[in-house]
């Protein structure tokens, strides 16, 4: 694949180990051995990833958090050349809490094919070693590390009803803990996934109370994603008082239609069901 085509060339996004080069797929090697372009975070990282597995390293360009918009131009430019461009990050799949998301816009823009070589990613293995529920999760990523943008995420996690799997760094661990089972409540179910895929893995569950402890006592090190119970349904509504809600804003003056809209949003409930219920009640009054 070296040298342009003059064909429409391709940005693909490989993902690469978290911790255990054996995780590197014959099919990503393959590309990023074959790829014209290897856009990585570190150089010298990608590069002894790539002779740890016996490749020679392709032409790399560096592109990083603080770099990666000033690189689109160039990538963007090899693209039109018809070239093949891959993208790495240091661990794990680009664009998940790495850079790739914008070059990935602008390839998307221009109309590039992009493509992926899917792989280790830390936040799905944690998920799936965590024992708590896997069919819906949120994705938090790393918590602002302070100010209003930290407690505002707080808030809104200890709402969340789905499973949340968070990244943070073992020098931070302790305080987000704490802030945690401030915000979400000590009781809830935790699991600290440390280190996956390495030597030192270790998957600890209990409660964020006693997270907050186990932190106290055994030093965090290594690389954690913290997977956490989603908040308890807090309750389900049953259709009476859906029925209710809407009589009563009716004779306080609404449309039908606009208590049903206003009950469906306070209630985070469907407005079909919301309608018939309403139209229901209506027609048992009328008949
Ligand atoms: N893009 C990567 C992915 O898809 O896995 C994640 C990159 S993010 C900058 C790095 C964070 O992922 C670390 O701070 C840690 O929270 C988590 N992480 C990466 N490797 C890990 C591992 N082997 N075990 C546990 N957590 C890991």
């Amino acid at each position: 694949m070296t040298g342009g085509t003059g064909a429409e060339g391709v940005l693909v996004v490989v993902a690469t180990p978290i911790g255990n080069l054996d995780d590197l797929s014959p099919r990503a090697a393959r590309t990023l051995a074959e790829a014209d372009l290897v856009v990585c975070e570190d150089t010298r990282r990608t590069r002894k990833l790539l002779s740890a597995c016996g490749m020679t390293a392709p032409p790399l360009l560096s592109a990083n958090d603080h770099t990666e918009a000033g690189r689109i131009g160039a990538v963007l430019e090899r693209l039109r050349r018809g070239e093949t461009v891959a993208v790495v990050s240091d661990a794990g799949v680009p664009g998940i809490s790495d850079p790739g998301e914008r070059l990935v816009r602008a390839a998307v823009g221009e109309g590039f094919d992009v493509t992926v070589v899917p792989g280790p990613s830390a936040a799905l293995s944690g998920l799936v070693v965590s024992g708590l529920p896997t069919g819906r999760f949120f994705f938090e990523g790393f918590l602002p590390r302070r100010g209003a943008g930290r407690e505002e995420r707080l808030a809104a996690l200890a709402d969340e009803e789905h499973t949340i799997v968070c990244y943070e760094a073992p020098h931070r661990l302790a305080r987000t803990l704490a802030d945690l089972a401030a915000a979400l409540g000590g009781d809830r179910r935790v699991a600290l996934c440390r280190e996956l895929t390495k030597l030192y893995e270790e998957t600890w569950r209990g409660t964020l109370a006693e997270a907050v402890r186990r932190v106290a006592e055994v030093a965090p090190r290594g690389e954690y994603v913290v997977v956490i119970a989603g908040a308890p349904k807090s309750w389900i509504v049953d259709d009476d008082h859906l029925t209710t809600a809407v009589s009563r804003l009716v004779a306080e003056g609404s449309t039908t239609r606009d208590a049903v809209a206003e009950v469906a949003a306070a209630y985070d409930v469907s407005k079909r069901r919301v309608y018939d219920l309403a139209t229901r009640g209506r027609d048992a009054n009328r008949g």
